[in-house]
């Protein structure tokens, strides 16, 4: 066990392990790292960039309501992550960093009940589209208009990664087979698994919902079109236009499907009919980590040999795990604080 050098809080500061390398992890790990000093904080994870599902991830910030978590808290996840991306988004880092600025609609067959999403307020320039503008897409009634941010993870995640490491922070590669074998060496583990917080955190409620997308070479398309059901949608990108999609609950397929593609194709031209004119440069599939609501909280464990390793959890964003990553991992990050301060009751942290 050569990697695991040091036994926790050996002098050099509390021990924090975060476990998983997609966005949520990285995020977690650069809040940690950056706001609590007094913590050495080591990332583990079995795969990273460009192989998490995060990567493949279109990325727009766009959020379903979740129905088990008071709506301010999920307003506090949005807000934080939108400010935190703008503020890239308006930096020299943008490119880098992969992050810009994106608008487009959402187009629905039926007037939701709800006509303005909790976040209509926290993006840019919402309304709804004239009558004029629905004439468009014949097949559907009503429409929102706004202005977003798109976060392409490829980039993000070295760049976060980058981050993570200027802040101190270190990274192991290694598959855990529980979060128990990480207590004896150090003293909070903090689980940002995704799906595979299904074994490691011993999860039913966790289940894949699985994702293709085509990527295709159509420069023109400029905004974001966004069936409301999440099964339609064109996101202009950086380097490419994504086309999705599908949503599979329970399919842990990771291999693109020909009938899927073709649907996909089918179903975004009828939304944009020039986009069977583009390009097909590739197809990506990916399994959200569905949960009926995401699991950001405490809870204490026992290793085997009797010392206790706290443990936060944050995993389970399904399909809004990029929107929701920043404002999670404060949450997280306060989890941590509230940890050191039973750990250490006189410390000012
Ligand atoms: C097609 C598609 C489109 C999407 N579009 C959007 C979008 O537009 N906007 C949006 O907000 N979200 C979108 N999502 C959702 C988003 O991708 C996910 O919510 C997000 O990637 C979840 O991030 P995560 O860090 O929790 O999980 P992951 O990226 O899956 O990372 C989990 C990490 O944990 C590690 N891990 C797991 N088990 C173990 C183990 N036993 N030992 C060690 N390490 C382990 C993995 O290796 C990985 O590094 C989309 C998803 C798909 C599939």
């Amino acid at each position: 066990m050569e990697f695991y050098a040091e036994q926790k809080s050996s002098g050099r500061g509390v021990k924090v392990a975060v476990v998983g390398a997609g966005v949520v992890g990285f995020s977690t790990a650069v809040c940690v790292a950056e706001n609590l000093p007094s913590c050495s904080v080591t990332l583990l994870s079995d795969r990273f960039s460009p192989d998490t599902t995060s990567d493949g991830a279109a990325g727009i910030i766009i959020a379903q309501e979740f129905p088990d978590i008071p709506l301010e808290r999920q307003r506090r996840w949005f807000r934080d992550g939108f400010d935190h991306l703008l503020a890239i988004a308006q930096s020299q880092h943008a490119p880098e960093a992969g992050v810009l600025l994106s608008s487009g609609c959402q187009i629905f067959r039926e007037p939701p009940a709800n006509k303005r999403p909790y976040w209509w307020d926290i993006v840019f320039g919402f309304r709804f589209l004239s009558e004029r503008e629905l004439r468009r897409f014949p097949e559907h009634t009503f429409g929102q208009t706004f202005t977003s941010i798109k976060c392409e993870c490829a980039s993000y995640l070295p760049w976060l990664h980058r981050r993570f490491t200027k802040a101190g922070g270190k990274v192991e590669q290694k598959k855990l087979s529980s979060l128990e074998e990480l207590s004896p060496y150090y003293d909070i583990i903090v689980n940002c698994s995704g799906l595979g917080s299904k074994e490691l955190a011993g999860d039913d409620g966790v289940y894949p919902v699985r994702g293709q997308i085509v990527k295709v070479d159509a420069p023109w398309l400029q905004h974001f079109i966004r069936d409301s059901d999440g099964t339609s949608y064109i996101y202009p990108g950086s380097r490419y236009v994504t086309l999705g999609g599908t949503r599979q609950e329970g399919d842990w397929r990771m291999g693109a499907d020909a009938g899927d593609t073709e649907g996909i194709l089918e179903r975004c031209a009828r939304l944009e009919p020039s986009v069977r004119r583009a390009r097909v440069l590739g197809q990506w599939v990916g399994l959200r980590p569905g949960r009926r609501n995401p699991r950001v909280e405490r809870e204490v464990t026992r290793s085997g040999g009797g010392r206790g390793a706290h443990v936060v959890h944050n995993y389970g964003h399904g399909g809004n795990g990029v929107t929701l990553a920043w404002g999670t991992a404060l949450d997280a990050t306060s989890l941590v604080r509230s940890c050191l301060q039973e750990m250490h009751p006189q410390a000012k942290l």
